[in-house]
């Protein structure tokens, strides 16, 4: 029996976790629960799966807070409060592994506290990778932590890479569907709504990466958490448009031969794996049927139509802070197209100005990492209210 704790158990990826975890009492427990701000859904969550203690990020005031901390209570459920709450249970020790599904930077420190505690983290939040990947991987290197992703495109590379050594590797071919937007124009794409962006073709995720899967942003930030989880040069990384989906991801090695790893496009197949880790769980989820796709194609991305890739190459490319401030800038450019504050194409161009602005900070440890993404944040707040868009 594996004891999981869920960071995000409110998001799409958490709850799909819990849904893993409900299939397969026998082999997994919850530990611990957090949320940012979703609180009833959290207590109906910890009815169901009893936790030892939650954690909420922002709750409105003093009295709700006692109110809920006593109904919390009277289910036996100790109940914490604020990012600190969040970090604690990350790092408590009486649990074997610890799902990030935070969405953005704000999964950093609750990795590398569940990192320090010398955790398996099984990491849906990329973003950890992208802001600060060398500080995540040194300390994961340095405590004993390990990681083991969930994002699909790397947990079929992990699993290609099974049994394989490093230096083997020619290209890691990463997949892509393409998005909403893969057959408009650039000249189309200036106009798109929010409602057109969130409509991702093939899977259904939180708001903020499915508008990522729209501008690609999703792929580069993708590219950046491959170098991380697998030690690999940017060179050897490939990015593949494949419309259906069904490869997840492929590597390349030196001797021609190809991995390809398949499945539906249900992230409960890769949280499984991820929580099952080195076994496979027999389950019940749906099966891909070959004979309902009888073409899978590809093509090459366009660099210049989605700049969201161009630019996360070219950060990681200058490293340091680079992809800190690509990560943040983007964050931010996000919300404020969702919100309907920005245009579509306005976000790689926000991205764009707050890299080329940015001092780069080389030695990128958490003190720098933190100051580089608080300016960027502020720089594209800055734009925002200096040009109305
Ligand atoms: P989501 O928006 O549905 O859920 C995010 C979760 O994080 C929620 O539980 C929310 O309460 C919590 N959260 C939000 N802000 C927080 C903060 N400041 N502090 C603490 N908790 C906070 O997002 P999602 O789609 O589940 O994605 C989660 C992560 O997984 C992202 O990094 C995303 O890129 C990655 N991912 C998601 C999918 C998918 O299918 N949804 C696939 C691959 C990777
Ligand atoms: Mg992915």
């Amino acid at each position: 029996m594996k004891h999981v704790t869920i960071l995000g158990s409110t998001g799409s990826i958490g709850v799909s976790c819990l849904d893993v975890i409900s299939r397969l009492p026998e082999h997994f427990a919850v530990g611990y629960l957090t949320t940012h701000q979703n609180v009833e859904a959290l207590y109906e969550q910890a009815r169901q799966f009893r936790p030892k203690a939650v954690a909420v990020v922002e709750s409105s005031d003093a009295g709700e807070r006692s109110e809920w901390r006593g109904r919390f209570k009277s289910l036996g459920i100790e109940f914490l409060t604020g990012a600190a709450g969040v970090e604690e249970l990350a790092g408590r020790d009486d649990v074997d592994v610890v799902v990030n599904a935070i969405v953005g930077a704000a999964g950093l420190r609750p990795t590398l506290a569940a990192l320090t505690a010398g955790k398996t983290v099984a990491l849906a939040n990329k973003e950890t990778l992208v802001t600060a990947g060398e500080l995540v991987a040194s300390t994961a290197r340095q405590r004993g932590g390990k990681i083991i992703p969930i994002d699909s495109e790397h947990s079929a590379l992990w699993q290609c890479l099974e049994g394989e050594s490093l230096a083997s590797i020619e290209t890691i071919i990463l997949t892509a569907s393409g998005g909403p937007f893969r057959t408009r124009t650039i000249t189309e794409m200036e106009k798109v709504t929010v409602t057109e962006a969130l409509q991702h073709p093939n899977w259904s995720m939180g708001r903020k990466i499915t508008i990522d899967s729209a501008t690609l942003m999703n792929k580069g930030l993708e590219v950046i958490e491959a170098c991380w989880l697998f030690e690999a040069p940017l060179r050897k990384i490939r990015v593949l448009i494949h419309p259906q989906s069904i490869i997840h991801s492929m590597v390349e090695f030196v001797d021609g031969s190809i991995k390809a790893q398949m499945g539906t496009p249900d992230m409960r197949i890769p949280i499984q794996y991820a929580l099952s880790y080195p076994q496979r769980l027999a389950n019940k989820l749906p099966r891909l049927d070959f004979s309902r796709w009888s073409t899978l194609t590809f093509q090459e991305p366009d660099f210049d139509k989605f700049a969201c890739l161009r630019l996360a190459y070219q950060a990681i490319e200058n490293g340091g802070t680079a992809p800190t401030v690509l990560n943040a800038a983007n964050e931010v450019a996000v919300h404020a197209f969702l919100d309907e504050r920005l245009g579509f194409l306005d976000i790689p161009r926000m991205v764009d100005s707050a890299l080329q602005r940015h001092q780069n900070h080389r030695a990128a440890d958490l003190e720098a990492v933190i100051s580089a993404d608080q300016w960027a944040r502020e720089f594209v707040r800055d734009e925002l209210r200096r040009a109305p868009y």
